[in-house]
């Protein structure tokens, strides 16, 4: 049985399991080559599990931390100075303006330079080091678009492209040359990763000499799929998200790392939704349930009225379609999601008309509703099932 009293005050909230957190971290770090740095992706508020929280969890068991914008690296660095850590790498992936890698420059935040900077961005950045005597380069990682066609220098004309690179020297120190895959995911024979692969190398090359490089900079491309199926993609970073809360990143990929790695690797999914019921109540046989009366009682029911809907990331396409749990009895939802509301059928599964805990997402008794049933049901991945979870929703910590 699923305890409410703890939550009393919320109306849905989610769980973090800590221990699913480090089962899927030393699945990583034992999956990875020994001397590929573990990184660990939080973007998407977390992939909606929580950004303060999971930072909170993930800090200690990782290298490095990719972040999709550069508000949310600054919020890792004050929560370093409020624990008193040293500062752990941090790369921004995303889109970044002159000022904000200036303020990234301060705080010794890595940045990724997806394409050619424009002159007054450039004269931006020249003037903050000319007048900050002791100015360490910025460090960036040059991202090439290897066949995603989305960011990054294309090999075609990145010589060129680069070029600013060399006129501003002193500016930028290239840590890293990276890229990202299109449809590891998607697919089970794995050419056109290792096509992308090969891309990465030529632009490697390249930096190296146009820029006369006298160093190796770092290179990478894994993400979560690639880091268990494609172990020999050379790389000297694993960039990893989806996976270290738990869920694989589809189908394909699981059934590839069973066959990659000889047994299939045990993901735990660290997430739980629950809510608590508002109301529980009889209705009687002919009454309809929520908006445009879609669903009708053929019999007298006993109801739960749950304060969770659309607003909460409860998708609505899921009306008259899933399931919540309910003392681990599957409850299905009647009628319409609603902006704040759902109303499950309660009658098997609870006794009598008093409140009841329900499981939108995790565990319950012998029933599990896990993201991937979630994202069948509204026609999705399971990435955006967990990505949309509001992020007003209380987090706790369980164990
Ligand atoms: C999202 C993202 C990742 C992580 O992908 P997962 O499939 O969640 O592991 C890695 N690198 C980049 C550039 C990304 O945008």
């Amino acid at each position: 049985m699923i305890s409410s009293q703890l939550y009393a005050d919320c109306a849905s909230w989610i769980e973090l399991s800590r221990q699913s957190f480090k089962n899927n971290v030393s699945l990583y770090k034992n999956a990875i080559p020994k001397d590929t740095l573990l990184g660990c992706v939080l973007k998407g508020n977390a992939y909606g599990h929580g950004f303060y929280e999971c930072l909170t969890l993930l800090y200690a068991e990782v290298d490095i931390l990719f972040l999709i914008s550069p508000v949310d690296a600054y919020q890792v660095r004050d929560y370093e100075k409020q624990q008193g850590f040293a500062s752990k790498r941090i790369v921004v992936l995303g889109a970044i303006s002159a000022h904000e890698m200036v303020d990234c420059a301060k705080k010794n935040i890595e940045t990724v330079i997806s394409f050619e900077q424009a002159p007054e961005n450039l004269l931006i950045l020249q003037q903050f080091a000319r007048s900050h005597p002791g100015f360490k380069p910025m460090s960036v990682h040059i991202h090439i678009d290897t066949g995603l066609g989305r960011e990054g220098f294309t090999l075609g004309s990145l010589a060129e492209k680069i070029q600013f690179l060399k006129q501003t020297p002193g500016l930028f120190h290239v840590q890293g040359v990276m890229t990202h895959f299109s449809n590891v995911e998607d697919v089970t024979e794995q050419d056109y990763a290792y096509e992308q692969v090969k891309n990465l190398q030529s632009a490697y090359d390249i930096i190296k000499q146009e820029l006369n490089l006298s160093y190796d900079p770092e290179k990478h491309v894994a993400q979560s799929a690639s880091s268990l199926i494609l172990p020999d993609s050379g790389c000297h970073i694993a960039r990893v998200g989806i996976s270290l809360y738990g869920l694989w990143p589809s189908k394909e990929t699981k059934i590839s790392a069973k066959v990659v790695r000889s047994e299939l690797p045990k993901l735990t999914p660290v997430l739980s939704w629950r809510c608590q019921s508002q109301s529980v109540k009889v209705i009687t046989e002919g009454s309809f349930i929520g908006y445009g009366c879609t669903y009708r009682a053929d019999r007298d029911l006993k109801v739960a009225l749950l304060p969770v809907g659309y607003f909460d990331g409860y998708p609505r396409v899921f009306s008259n379609k899933s399931f919540v749990l309910v003392n681990g009895k599957r409850c299905e939802i009647l009628g319409r999601v609603m902006m704040n509301h759902i109303i499950v059928d309660v009658t098997e599964a609870a006794g009598d008309q008093s409140t009841v805990v329900a499981t939108l997402i995790g565990k319950d008794g012998r029933e599990t509703i896990s993201a991937e049933m979630c994202a069948s049901w509204a026609d999705t991945i399971n990435y955006e099932i967990v990505t949309r979870i509001g992020a007003h929703l209380k987090r706790v910590i369980v164990e």
